[in-house]
């Protein structure tokens, strides 16, 4: 939790810390991620091996990898993407709820990588937003640990109570579906 979000006078307050919703709600989002690995290439081995004991992901409190997109906040797309399971992968997207995060790693789900051919996506932002990228092919574990502290930090700046709140465009579309029936 960064200085600016908490205030503490230990004279006026005593054991009272006073900060902001969004600090709290997302200090805690940032410290429970809950990966859904989606391994789909030689890149998966360095995400298995990112939750091993010698990288430890579990130091940052994401070793808690769920293979059920219910149970899973952060889709972590590790190898090439072909267009036989981009609908699979946009499918188990859609099954997870909100807040959810995407990591494209490695040259392949950033971008379709060395296969610019006719079976692969190029680039799995096609169809899913994507927060973080990694480059390289493949990545080393580092690379993946170093994305989801970059990940973090994008957490950290969210809007999260605003965002719990319906958009203003979509008010008015109801609003305006409400008079034409
Ligand atoms: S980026 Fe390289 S290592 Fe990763 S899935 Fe593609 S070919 Fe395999």
């Amino acid at each position: 939790m960064q200085n600016q979000n908490v205030a503490y006078d230990s004279k006026v307050e005593g054991e009272i810390i006073v900060t902001q919703a969004d600090a709290v709600i997302n200090w805690i989002r940032k410290h429970s991620v809950w990966p859904m690995p989606m391994g789909l290439a030689c890149c998966a081995i360095e995400l298995m091996a990112a939750g091993a004991s010698r990288f430890d992901i579990s130091r940052f409190g994401m070793e808690v990898m769920r293979f059920s997109p219910r149970q899973a906040d952060c889709m972590i797309v590790a190898g090439t993407v072909t267009y036989k399971m981009a609908e699979v992968v946009r499918r188990i997207y859609d099954q997870m709820a909100e807040p959810k995060w995407v990591v494209a790693m490695g040259a392949c789900a950033s971008t379709g990588g060395m296969y610019r051919s006719y079976a692969t996506l190029q680039g799995v932002d096609r169809i899913v937003p994507v927060d973080v990228y990694i480059s390289g092919c493949p990545p080393r574990p580092e690379a993946l640990l170093d994305a989801m502290i970059k990940l973090q930090d994008k957490i950290g700046r969210e809007r999260a109570v605003k965002n719990l709140i319906p958009e203003k465009a979509d008010s008015a579309e109801l609003a305006g579906a409400g008079k034409e029936s």
